[in-house]
């Protein structure tokens, strides 16, 4: 029920209070600037509540069996293993809890105003926010869009029937199914096979391109495809799921060569990408005056600006849809829009898949150097003769470093345990320019992980010391 029109203002309004729209929201507050931000759900958006967060938890918790064969290998035996997996989802709902706790007390003691509501614009200096039985009217004088993105639903396959799951249901499963069909080999995907597979699942992967990854470099994919059963098990490439069989359990009708195929399983988990528009649509952009492109974003300049004052940040900006990138997007936006003359750097935002192994890549991969320069050198390190990698139960994969003929650092791929880890210090050399050398002249502590990379870059010069 509305009960009448309450009007406010503010400096900086945000809208959305994901890791785009609570950065931007922070970094504005800290530089003295009154702001408000609008969530209609909880802060912390996807990444924290339904996306990052839950899912790396729930793959670390999957990975039991792997670490207690571990354990009994060398020695250490503890016999009785018993998962409740209802025990572990509490686990991971508190870890969730914890950090939206921390980002509201964070936005409180800044002085950002949090607002609970769904804003729309009604021109491009006033929204309209509505909660259950309240509108308020708000002014602004700048305003962050940064309303995210939701899962693409597949005409047949629609969220509503039964047994047909998007990743938000899928972190919240309160048991673990017995045969799950992953529709979309992305990385979503790949990262929900990996878990439930390990919890015990039987995964089929249904893909509508060639191979799973598509994205990714297919000698990465032949990597951990190789290392994994999990990743091999039962797969339709190739394949274009078209509906789902209702009543009794899902069944899922797909044609691969024109052949009709039926899959079943207890649940029929959609992953093939995100969509941005819907949500901008919902926010009634035109009437502020900008324009969704034909892929779903609104365009900015570097400085997140979509127009004279309006922002838009995170996954409705543009690919790539990380929250790495959306954090710096909101804080290049928070900054501009309180005063400060910034740009965002896009070139290097790395891209990490929690497989197992996990993979990390940042910068140019190979075959993409070699298109732009010639004399490329390559260096690689095997993780087979990482001493810290084998005292962890480690030594899958490899580093691959990419350099120019003058010996600058160009991208780095990482399949590894801890990927997302040594992934950093390529980003920032890569960042900083650096040239092999740099990264050779580094003292690595010993025995660690990101020692693989140092050695990587010294295999490139032709001077590596443990291969
Ligand atoms: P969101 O996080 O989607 O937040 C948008 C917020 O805006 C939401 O809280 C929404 O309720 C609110 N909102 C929308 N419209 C309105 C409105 N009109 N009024 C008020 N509020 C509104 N990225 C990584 O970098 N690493 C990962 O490991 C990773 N894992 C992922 C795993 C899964 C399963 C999924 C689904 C995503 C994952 N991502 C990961 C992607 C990451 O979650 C997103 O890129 C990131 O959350 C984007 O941040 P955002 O702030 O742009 O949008």
């Amino acid at each position: 029920m509305v009960v009448g029109d309450i009007e406010t203002g503010t400096e900086v309004l945000v809208i959305g209070g994901g890791p785009a729209g609570y950065a931007a929201a922070i970094r504005a507050a800290q530089n003295d600037t009154d702001v408000t931000l609008i969530e209609k759900e909880d802060v912390g958006g996807t990444c924290l509540n339904r996306g990052c967060i839950p899912a790396k938890a729930l793959i670390h918790a999957a990975s039991f069996e792997k670490d207690m064969e571990h354990w009994d290998e060398i020695g250490i035996h503890n016999k009785g293993l018993n998962v409740d997996f209802s025990e572990v989802q509490a686990w991971k709902n508190d870890i969730v809890e914890k950090l939206n706790t921390g980002v509201r007390n964070k936005l409180k003691a800044v002085g950002v105003e949090l607002m609970r509501g769904e804003a729309r614009f009604i021109d491009d200096s006033t929204v309209r926010v509505e909660e259950e039985h309240r509108t308020d009217k708000l002014n602004f004088e700048k305003c962050v869009i940064a309303t995210g993105s939701k899962p693409i639903e597949v005409p047949g396959l629609e969220f509503d029937k039964k047994g047909v799951i998007s990743s938000r249901e899928m972190l919240n499963l309160e048991e673990v199914p017995e045969e799950l069909i992953v529709v979309g080999g992305g990385y979503i995907g790949m990262e929900a096979v990996t878990k439930f597979c390990k919890f015990g699942s039987h995964v089929k992967i249904v893909e509508a391109e060639d191979r799973v990854l598509p994205n990714f470099d297919e000698k990465v994919v032949n990597s951990i495809q190789e290392t994994s059963e999990c990743y091999n098990d039962e797969i339709y490439t190739g394949t274009k799921a078209s509906k789902v069989k209702e009543g009794g359990n899902p069944v899922l009708v797909a044609e691969r060569d024109g052949e009709k195929l039926e899959i079943d399983g207890d649940y029929i988990l959609v992953a093939v990408g995100r969509e941005t528009s819907s949500g901008l649509k919902n926010v009634e952009v035109e009437n502020a005056g900008l324009e969704i492109n034909d892929n779903g974003f609104i365009e900015t300049d570097s400085q997140m600006k979509a127009s004279e004052n309006i922002f838009v940040v995170g996954d409705a900006s543009g690919q790539p849809m990380l929250a790495h990138k959306a954090y710096m997007e909101g804080k290049v936006a928070g900054e501009v829009a309180s005063g400060e003359n910034v740009g965002m750097d896009s070139q290097f935002i790395p891209k990490v898949m929690y497989t197992d192994p996990e993979v990390g890549v940042v910068g140019l991969t190979e075959s993409e150097a070699k298109e732009e320069y010639e004399n490329v050198k390559v260096g690689r390190f095997s993780m087979k003769h990482s001493g810290r990698a084998l005292t962890t139960n480690g030594g899958n994969g490899f580093v691959k470093v990419i350099a120019s003929e003058e010996n600058k650092l160009l991208g780095a791929t990482f399949i590894s345990e801890r990927a997302s880890d040594m992934i950093a210090e390529a980003t920032l050399a890569l960042e900083m320019q650096a040239y092999l050398d740099d990264v050779i002249g580094t003292v690595h502590a010993h025995p660690t992980f990101p020692e693989a990379f140092q050695e990587a870059c010294e295999d490139a010069l032709g001077k590596s010391v443990h291969t």
